[in-house]
């Protein structure tokens, strides 16, 4: 049997620069005798929050963060890709915390986006799940005023047609799925936008990470070429689900899996080649535990 990981798999650029910016602030703070927190996990990993656990990290939610101002008020707060609504810079600041910002840079673009658009008056329609991260991000630049929709479906519930609109979409949505409903949302807005064309009603920013979009393809021809793949990642990832369901699509014999544990050996039957892969916050080094758990598994039991 032979055992592949996908090379095109692995944290994306804006994770790795998370990661790498906590594990500095952890080797810094080792002399200054001072504790890491982060706002909520670092990745949707938890593999990788234990590995970084190890090294002192240690996971908070907002409602920590005056408790940690009153104890441990020179700790660095960090936060993760995913961004954080205004409120929370605010409160940090007026409780004396200091923060290290690791938001991903395009997420803080799109933050910028939204916060634009909602300054000039738009109707801010963004593709996303309400209570993502990310997304709670989005809805405090632009004072929750916003739609927030899920699917197509969810779009044709959309009824105010009647104002200037922009439509964005949290960067780990499906793409494909993203143009369809802006094609939608294009019939149905009655007040024309100056775009130099009479077709464009609406101000579509297609604001998906290429990160994410750009794996879809080599994922699937990856997934052709294996008899098995095993798609490695936390069960919250959003992006995993979706690349998970792209693999599924074209190999039904494509599996889930957060932990070796989970691995059921009857699936390997008949099977000459297996393809490893996961989400962008799947780290590598979990992928090549999985390979040589198969490999080790298939050698004892061959
Ligand atoms: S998926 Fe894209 S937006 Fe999200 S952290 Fe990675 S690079 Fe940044």
């Amino acid at each position: 049997m032979k055992v592949t990981i996908d090379k095109k798999s692995g944290f994306c650029w804006g994770v790795v620069r998370t990661v790498d910016i906590a594990e500095q602030v952890l080797n810094d703070a080792k002399d200054s005798g001072k504790n890491t927190y982060i706002l909520g996990h670092i990745i949707h990993n938890p593999k990788e929050i234990s590995r970084l656990e190890d090294k002192g990290l240690k996971t908070i939610s907002h409602s920590d963060l005056e408790e940690i101002a009153k104890k441990d008020k020179d700790a660095n707060i960090i936060i993760r890709a995913h961004g954080e609504p205004p409120s929370t810079y605010q409160k940090s600041a007026e409780l004396g915390l200091k923060i290290i910002d690791a938001t991903c840079p395009l997420v803080t673009n799109l933050q910028n986006r939204v916060r634009k658009y909602y300054e000039l008056g738009y109707q801010i329609i963004i593709f996303g799940k309400r209570d993502h991260a990310e997304v709670i991000g989005l809805r405090g630049v632009c004072n929750d005023e916003c739609i927030i929709i899920k699917s197509f479906e969810e779009a044709k519930q959309i009824t105010q047609f009647d104002r200037k609109t922009v439509f964005m979409s949290q960067t780990t949505m499906d793409k494909q799925v993203f143009h369809q409903i802006k094609e939608y949302l294009n019939t149905k807005i009655n007040d024309m936008i100056d775009l130099g064309s009479l077709d464009d009603k609406l101000l579509g920013r297609d604001t998906t990470c290429r990160a994410v979009t750009k794996r879809k393809e080599p994922l699937v021809e990856f997934a052709k070429s294996n008899d098995v793949m095993i798609f490695v990642s936390g069960k919250t990832s959003s992006n995993g689900k979706s690349l998970y369901q792209s693999c599924l699509e074209v190999n039904p014999k494509s599996y889930f899996i957060e932990d070796c544990n989970e691995i059921d050996w009857s699936w390997f039957e008949n099977a000459e080649t297996v393809g490893i892969t996961g989400a962008t916050s799947t780290p590598h080094w979990y992928m090549e535990k999985v390979k040589e758990e198969i490999e080790r598994r298939y050698n004892n039991t061959n």
